[in-house]
């Protein structure tokens, strides 16, 4: 209970903060883009993982005002690397409640309003379950989102209640298969037919495939191999803070 009160405090407070992983090309080897994973920045406890409160926002009501705050972060970040034209897509998680919310796209259209750069760049990583919560209402937000640009990508596939139909509709951009097969991959058979499935049904549906979870040489190896568009893992990168991306990317 006392984490809940401070929960409510906290996204009212400016203790939510950033931390940012790269999505490198498995062709060019450039940055294609981030991922934006929110943090507690606790003042006793230190820093919070959003595992640990993500669940507790979205029972106590809070998540409509964590996800505008957390995408008002994201955007303010873009913005900044895109006039020092470094030209990033920024990745942001939205949950099952804003994708049901109808006036969640109004939403992200005022904000975006607030900032130079194009929609186009945005992504936001929605989860299977999310859309099967209520498909219908689900469908009507990501055609919305679609419409002012933004692009809309499938987190997590293959842990959830798939749902072909709205693969077939292209109403997506982009699969990142699930870090559960792609960190296995290496020792599990089954993973890596998994994995290559998943590539190739993304693939024949004109869609990008993105691998989380990817933690050697090997999977790097491997799915550059199976053709797969992009990967995220602690191998390049773990999620870091605006200055320590600055610095990596500088490095890299
Ligand atoms: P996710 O969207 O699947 O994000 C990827 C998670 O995997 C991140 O954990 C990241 O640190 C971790 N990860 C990345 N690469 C590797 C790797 O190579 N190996 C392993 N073992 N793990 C890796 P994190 O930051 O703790 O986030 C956990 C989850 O919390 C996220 O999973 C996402 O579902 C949720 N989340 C994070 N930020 C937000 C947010 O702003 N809004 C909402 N609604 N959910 C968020
Ligand atoms: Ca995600
Ligand atoms: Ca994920």
């Amino acid at each position: 209970m006392a984490l809940q009160f401070d929960l409510r405090r906290a996204v009212e407070n400016d203790q939510l903060i950033l931390h940012y992983q790269p999505k490198v090309d498995l062709t060019s080897h450039c940055v294609s883009g981030v991922e934006a994973l929110v943090r507690w920045q606790h003042p006793e406890h230190g820093l919070i993982y959003p595992d640990a409160f993500i669940t507790l926002a979205e029972k106590n009501g809070l998540m409509k005002q964590l996800t505008l705050k957390v995408l008002k972060m994201a955007l303010r970040q873009c913005d900044l690397w895109y006039q020092q034209n470094l030209n990033l897509n920024m990745a942001v998680n939205i949950s099952a409640i804003n994708l049901q919310d109808p006036i969640f796209p109004d939403r992200v259209a005022e904000l975006l309003g607030k900032f130079s750069v194009p929609a186009c760049y945005i992504e936001l990583e929605i989860t299977e379950t999310a859309i099967m919560t209520d498909p219908l209402r689900a469908i009507e937000n990501i055609k919305k989102l679609n419409g002012m640009g933004l692009q809309v990508s499938i987190d997590d596939f293959g842990t959830g209640y798939s749902s072909m139909a709205y693969l077939k509709e292209l109403l997506v951009a982009k699969i990142k298969i699930d870090k559960s097969f792609v960190m296995e991959m290496d020792s599990n058979q089954s993973d890596d037919i998994i994995v290559r499935s998943t590539i190739d049904l993304g693939h024949n549906l004109g869609l990008k495939v993105v691998a989380e979870g990817v933690e050697s040489q090997k999977s790097w190896d491997r799915l550059k191999e199976l053709g797969c568009d992009s990967a995220q893992g602690y191998f390049m990168s773990q999620p870091i803070t605006a200055d320590q991306f600055m610095e990596w990317i500088k490095e890299s």
